[in-house]
């Protein structure tokens, strides 16, 4: 049995239950439970504080854990990290007051900077020759400076309106971060088995995230042009029309690049393009 540790409620929990469902693991997961078991694959599932996860994995309390890249390097556990899961993507910056002036990160020698993450920024600052006076508090960072607290702050940032809304002025990105899976040190080799089929489905399943299911009709005499837009996973599949000259193409994309080669398709002739999602992709 394999227990996984998640966060109970907050920005990682619903991307997180998603993940683990749509690798084909059921489960009844209800909002009073701190524990629940799967019934369909060896795994338990604990509900915690994502602040917690790096230490009960690092412990073995957990064998494995789904945190923010943020947290666990502030935890200092950052070799636990067994794979990079896609979501929760965010950034910590360092932001100063509107009117404050700021050329560069050597302006904050000696100023006071409010986090709830010192040991990033500690390590941020250190490597850029920069002492400053750190404030650790656990949150609602960004009013610091307008009640005196500190002359900057350092901070998650997504979209940036906190920071607006506060009167603040984003001036450096310190830290990327996203949702990572993370494992126990010394799993024993049953759990090592259950881990490694788990991250293959965990695979299955992001790349199939990534890829769009595609099917057109094209004249044949522009099959060759179809074939160099798409590759597809070994090369795509082409049916003939019971029209003479027109064949049907289906293969996979990329969903990144999809609107750009939607429109070359049409421009060499393509009709009735259609994009279908894939739920799963294994190899
Ligand atoms: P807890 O109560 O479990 O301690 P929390 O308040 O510390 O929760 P959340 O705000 O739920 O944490 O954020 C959890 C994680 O989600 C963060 O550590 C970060 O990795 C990521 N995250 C934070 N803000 C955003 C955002 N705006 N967009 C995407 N991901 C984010
Ligand atoms: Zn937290």
């Amino acid at each position: 049995m394999l227990r996984i540790a998640i966060q109970k409620s907050g920005r990682l929990s619903e991307d997180s239950l998603k993940l683990i469902r749509e690798c084909g693991i059921s489960f009844v997961s209800s909002s009073y439970k701190l524990k629940v078991e799967a019934s369909n694959f060896p795994l338990e599932i604990l509900y915690l504080r994502d602040d917690d996860i790096p230490g009960y994995v690092q412990d073995g309390v957990a064998d494995l854990g789904i945190v923010g890249q943020n947290v666990l390097v502030e935890a200092g556990c950052a070799n636990l990290e067994v794979e990079a899961l896609g979501f929760s993507k965010c950034r910590l910056s360092l932001a100063v007051p509107r009117g404050a002036e700021y050329n560069s990160v050597a302006d904050l020698q000696g100023k006071s900077i409010a986090t709830s993450y010192p040991t990033i920024l500690g390590d941020y600052l250190a490597g850029e020759g920069v002492r400053a006076n750190l404030h650790t508090i656990s949150g609602s960072v960004e009013i610091a400076p307008s009640i005196g607290l500190a002359e900057a702050i350092c901070d998650i940032v997504s979209s940036g309106s906190t920071l607006l809304g506060n009167g603040l002025r984003e001036v450096e990105t310190i830290f990327r971060s996203e949702a990572v899976l993370i494992a126990a040190p010394n799993l024993s080799a049953e759990k090592q088995e259950l881990l490694d089929q788990l991250r293959f489905r965990m695979q299955a399943v992001r790349r199939a995230q990534r890829s769009k299911y595609i099917v057109l009709n094209a004249p044949a005499s522009a099959l060759d042009a179809v074939k160099a837009l798409l590759p597809g996973i070994k090369s795509p599949t082409v049916t003939p029309l019971a029209e003479e000259g027109w064949v049907s193409v289906q293969s996979v994309v990329e969903e990144d690049k999809f609107w750009h080669i939607a429109a070359e398709l049409q421009a060499i002739g393509a009709e009735g393009i259609l994009v279908l999602p894939i739920e799963k992709r294994v190899g």
